[in-house]
């Protein structure tokens, strides 16, 4: 009896302090104050208060808008940075990964060539809209190449690969929403509490919105370079108000996502998990263009898209991108196509492993002028077909019925060296 007892006291403590920790999950926010040590951002020097530079402005804002979270029970607060130094960027978005940040926010001041450029405005991850935010981009990602640390990092992430895309636009489109709104909260608290003036809310591909995975807002506070803004972002009363916007501007996001969410954070229940998407019987390829013209891999006319298979079919090159059987990623796939300039890209269904009922696949290894027989082709290849059309010399190789056996077949010509070969399709 005591036993039992003893047992039930203890599993309802157990549960006492599940409840406790959960009700406890604090909303977490990074704060990255942009630049520090060797890396002082934007920087200019005035005759009246010296030599400004933007790494000092960032750490005190970010110090400021810290403080104010800080005195909210609901916040955590993680700086990437307290004081003068260099966090990489890969350090301070791994930063926000691992500890399952809610809200990140890179704090920054901005400059222009221009010397009458003035206002505030704010990047949230996205392609790049327009050429005029160049130099932000440049600015602010260029920082990655002062360290090694980063260039590896950085070099890992290949944004031609069709995997880093994927991720990418998942990523985009899932935070993008929430990164919007956070990002026109703080551009409204500029406007309405400050009388600042706003440029308004960008997407922007930059390092530290897109590696991480929360909502992510980088601020431009204003412009360094221009002679009355540069002033109100040195003083005391610029900092403090810069930060009180940014610090209502979480206030107000944090009670939308609350009052969307239905219910307090503190009796929020574990998300159904969704579920898993069924794979479609057809694979998918985005056919981008016909020519006439074999283009060979990194081709202009490829727009810099890789993982393109061309298959020639009555005499033209078709060009397909991909290919999966699952909705989500073709629809991707089309999306980055058209991203890329294909505006009339569309996905073409293929059964897998489907024998052609007439015909034959076979490899185009060469087109040209006539071969002679010392040629790398002729000497590492029996069996050659040779046409000619048009003056031109067509040379194939092989006989199969499926498209996979041709890529097969692909792949152990370009193992012997025979590279930029084309799958032929041959119907008769
Ligand atoms: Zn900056």
């Amino acid at each position: 009896m005591h036993k039992v007892n003893f047992k039930i006291i203890l599993s309802f403590l157990l549960l006492l302090s599940i409840n406790f920790i959960f009700s406890q999950k604090k909303f977490t926010i990074v704060l990255d104050a942009g630049h520090g040590g060797n890396d002082h951002g934007a920087n200019r020097t005035y005759d009246d208060i010296g030599r400004i530079a933007e790494k000092d402005i960032t750490l005190a804002i970010t110090l400021k808008v810290g403080a104010m979270l800080e005195k909210n029970k609901d916040f955590k607060v993680i700086y990437t940075r307290k004081i003068d130094e260099y966090p990489s960027l890969s350090d301070r978005t791994n930063l926000a990964n691992r500890s399952k940040a809610d809200l990140f926010i890179s704090i920054h001041c901005n400059s222009s060539k221009k010397p009458t450029a003035y206002g505030t405005e704010t990047f949230v991850q996205g392609p790049d809209q327009n050429d005029t935010n160049l130099e932000v981009a440049k600015r602010e990602n260029d920082v990655i190449f002062l360290d090694e640390k980063d260039k590896q990092t950085f070099g890992s992430y290949d944004p031609s690969s069709p995997e880093s895309l994927i991720a990418l636009k998942l990523q985009q489109s899932k935070y993008l929403e929430s990164s919007l709104l956070l990002g026109g909260l703080v551009e409204d608290n500029f406007v309405n509490k400050d009388k600042r003036t706003s440029r308004g809310v960008f997407q922007k591909n930059l390092h530290v919105l897109r590696m991480n995975a929360m909502p992510s807002v980088l601020i431009e506070t204003g412009f360094i370079n221009h002679p009355e803004e540069s002033h109100y972002l040195a003083s005391d009363k610029g900092q403090t108000e810069i930060a009180e916007s940014i610090y209502r501007a979480v206030i107000d996001y944090k009670k939308a996502v609350d009052r969307k969410s239905g219910y307090a954070a503190s009796t929020k229940k574990p998300e159904p998990e969704k579920p898993v998407e069924v794979a479609l019987k057809n694979d998918f390829r985005i056919l981008l263009l016909s020519s006439p013209t074999k283009y060979n891999d990194g081709d202009p006319a490829l727009k810099g898209l890789n993982y393109i298979l061309p298959i020639k079919e009555n005499g033209l090159y078709k060009y397909y991108y991909g290919v999966t059987n699952l909705a989500s990623v073709r629809d991707i796939n089309i999306k980055t196509a058209k991203d890329a300039g294909f505006r009339n890209a569309y996905a073409v269904g293929f059964m897998p492993n489907q024998k052609l009922n007439t015909g034959y696949y076979t490899i185009e290894v060469y087109t040209g002028d006539k071969l002679n027989g010392n040629s790398f082709i002729l000497q590492n290849l029996k069996d050659v077909e040779r046409n000619k059309e048009n003056g031109v010399f067509y040379y194939t190789y092989g006989k199969v019925q499926t498209l996979e056996d041709a890529v097969k077949l692909q792949k152990d010509l370009e193992a012997k060296g025979i590279k930029n070969t084309v799958i032929q399709k041959v119907a008769k």
